[in-house]
């Protein structure tokens, strides 16, 4: 098959390229505007593949995806482009709405577009993957109910009221105009390759620096982790083999507190970059005021993935943070490398 990607230069997103060329036969075209986010040497394993091409693009840029589109004639889109931080998106939202709305937008008119013109049989095959998150249906009260496909949407902050809004854009293209599409919910990923403004990977690199490691409010709040390299897979299950028009949820089994986030992380590099005797990471805690909007917690009925196609996450929380803190120590350049000058892990919490 031949796939487009958006936005795999960012995180899950060139965790899904690595995989297709590394565990399928398809070909690839990688677009991406290459925001602060978003990182080619993370592509670096499959860059030399003859079944990989990489074109940097805004998705907001209809007449050059449409020319994309009529040349590399893709079976399947699968669009993860967008601005995903949440802190950067109360500071400035207009790129969210631009990106995560106006881009989704202009990619689905060129798709179906794209699509109306196929052959019969080629119109049948070809599918447009919509990648979202957990976020868009707000937070949990109490610490039982879990998100279903169906929970209602009740995003808190522009980051997840502008991807609930490119998500009902998505239904509408499928229900208006008939756009075979797919979407997923996922909750929290984390992994290699991710850029270290997020909580995990911020947390390993101030810890390294002797930085304070802040965290929002109490530390109470609860997010479920997925490993990235389970989402890529649970993705590629999704779109060669998820019904036409329906949601399902990615989750990883692992609900945490943020502060036993850190504190985890704290203790494995207690045992891999050990300080002197008596000094223990966690000594670099601090606790910041919280987020406006902080939801306190989300939690993935991942069921119907399971149930319907046999997808169950490989790795718990322990071996995939142990996985994870292990991987920046031996890629310590990367990180200096995307930071870039532009970024110095300042980011609140
Ligand atoms: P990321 O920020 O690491 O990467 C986003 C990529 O999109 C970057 O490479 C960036 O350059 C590119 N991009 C941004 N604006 C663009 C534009 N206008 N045109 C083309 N490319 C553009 O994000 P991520 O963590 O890899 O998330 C990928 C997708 O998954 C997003 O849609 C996000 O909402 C969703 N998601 C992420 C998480 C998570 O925990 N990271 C959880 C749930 C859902």
């Amino acid at each position: 098959m031949k796939i487009l990607v958006t936005g795999g230069a960012g995180f899950i997103g060139s965790a899904v390229i690595r995989y297709l060329i590394q565990h399928t036969q398809d070909e690839v075209y990688n677009i991406d505007k290459l925001t602060y986010a978003g990182n080619l040497e993370s592509l670096i394993d499959i860059e030399q593949s003859p079944r990989y091409q990489f074109h940097k693009l805004d998705i907001c840029n209809a007449t050059a995806l449409q020319q994309i589109f009529s040349t590399f004639r893709p079976d399947i889109v699968m669009h993860l482009a967008a601005e995903s931080h949440v802190d950067r998106s109360i500071d400035t939202p207009a790129d969210f709405i631009q990106t995560n709305i106006i881009g989704t937008y202009t990619l689905l008119e060129v798709a179906r577009k794209y699509w109306l013109a196929l052959d019969t049989q080629v119109k049948q095959k070809f599918r447009f993957h919509h990648i979202s998150t957990d976020e868009v249906y707000g937070d949990l009260e109490n610490s039982t109910e879990l998100f279903i496909e169906s929970s209602p949407y009740a995003p808190s902050s522009p980051y997840s009221a502008s991807k609930a809004s490119s998500d009902h854009l998505v239904r509408a293209w499928y229900r208006t105009y008939s756009l075979p599409i797919v979407i997923t919910n996922c909750s929290n990923n984390y992994g290699l390759y991710q850029f270290p403004e997020k909580l995990i990977p911020l947390v390993i690199l101030n810890a390294l620096d002797g930085k304070s490691l802040p965290i929002y409010g109490d530390g109470k709040q609860i997010r479920d982790w997925l490993f990235v390299e389970d989402h890529a897979r649970a993705l590629y299950c999704v779109v060669t083999r998820g019904k036409i028009g329906e949601t399902y949820n990615i989750g990883g089994h692992n609900e945490k507190q943020n502060i036993e986030v850190v504190k985890t992380i704290c203790k494995i590099l207690d045992e891999l970059k050990p300080q002197p005797v008596g000094w223990k990471y966690e000594t670099l805690i601090t606790f910041v005021k919280d987020r406006p909007g902080h939801d306190l917690r989300y939690a993935i009925d991942a069921t119907k993935i399971e149930k319907e196609l046999g997808w169950t996450p490989q790795e718990t929380f322990e071996t995939g943070i142990q996985k994870t803190v292990e991987w920046y120590l031996n890629n310590l350049e990367w990180c200096r490398r995307v930071k870039d000058g532009r970024y110095q892990c300042e980011r609140l919490g």
